[in-house]
């Protein structure tokens, strides 16, 4: 785990700016989400943070290093996305461990990791199953644990429970938390959903047209909104 800073960054693509001098603070182990409606620059920003776009502007540490100049790979980032893809031909276990396999880990190391995250999101008993022979939840479960694995300083969602049934998503919300409680790895959780953002977070970043409208705990958003963006934007259903 790590704190992660944000500072002043700005990205612009061409000549149009679509992150305006943001900065946040999270402390290690922290829980924030970046809340805000679609195009506001969600994803841009942590792109950014995942080193998988350049920042126009800024800096970000993770923890004590300076990473905006740092490859992907060297930032001990680990990635959820909402289309993630599992390997349809390898067993949970292996996709769980290819990452680590990658790596050049030994098996035993692999065979470890990979025990100690089923363990933690309840897939102990589904190992030696193909993706084609989970549930929805189950496969979000194993790209959570993919992530998991590679016992990152900080994990970065983006939007992971998007493509699934209301019911369902409910349920991952209370298992993310979950995960978190139990490896208390920072994280940066991207979503639209105010409901999503007022239940799982720590703290909450409020964006919108590439700016920062407030940050506060979900009950501070609640009781002392900022503006009326944020007054409206929280309290509509969604
Ligand atoms: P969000 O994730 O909040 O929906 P994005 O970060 O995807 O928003 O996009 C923020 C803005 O940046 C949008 O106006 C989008 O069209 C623009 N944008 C994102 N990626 C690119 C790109 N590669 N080139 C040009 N514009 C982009
Ligand atoms: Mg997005």
């Amino acid at each position: 785990m790590a704190p992660v800073n944000i500072q002043n960054i700005e990205k612009r693509f061409g000549q149009v700016k679509v992150i305006h001098d943001i900065s946040v603070d999270i402390a290690d182990g922290e829980f924030v989400v970046l809340v805000g409606p679609s195009g506001c620059g969600k994803s841009t920003l942590l792109r950014m943070i995942a080193g998988l776009e350049e920042v126009s502007d800024g800096e970000i540490r993770i923890g004590a290093r300076e990473v905006s100049n740092l490859p992907a790979r060297d930032r001990d980032i680990a990635m959820v996305f909402q289309n993630y893809a599992l390997y349809p031909h390898m067993t949970v276990a292996e996709n769980l461990g290819f990452a680590l396999k990658l790596k050049k880990a030994n098996p035993s190391e692999i065979s470890a990791k990979v025990e100690k995250a089923a363990a933690i999101l309840g897939l102990e008993t589904l190992l030696d199953r193909l993706p084609r022979q989970l549930s929805g939840g189950q496969r979000q479960r194993v790209a959570m644990g993919r992530a998991l694995v590679r016992d990152p300083q900080v994990f970065l969602f983006d939007e992971p429970l998007s493509n699934l049934d209301a019911k369902l998503r409910v349920q991952m919300r209370a298992e993310i938390k979950s995960m978190h409680q139990r490896v208390g790895t920072t994280t940066i959780y991207v979503t639209h959903d105010q409901v999503e953002a007022m239940t799982m977070a720590d703290k909450i970043v409020v964006l919108h047209g590439g700016l920062i409208e407030q940050i506060g705990a979900p009950l501070d958003l609640y009781d002392r909104p900022a503006n009326l963006f944020v007054a409206g934007f929280i309290g509509s259903p969604a």
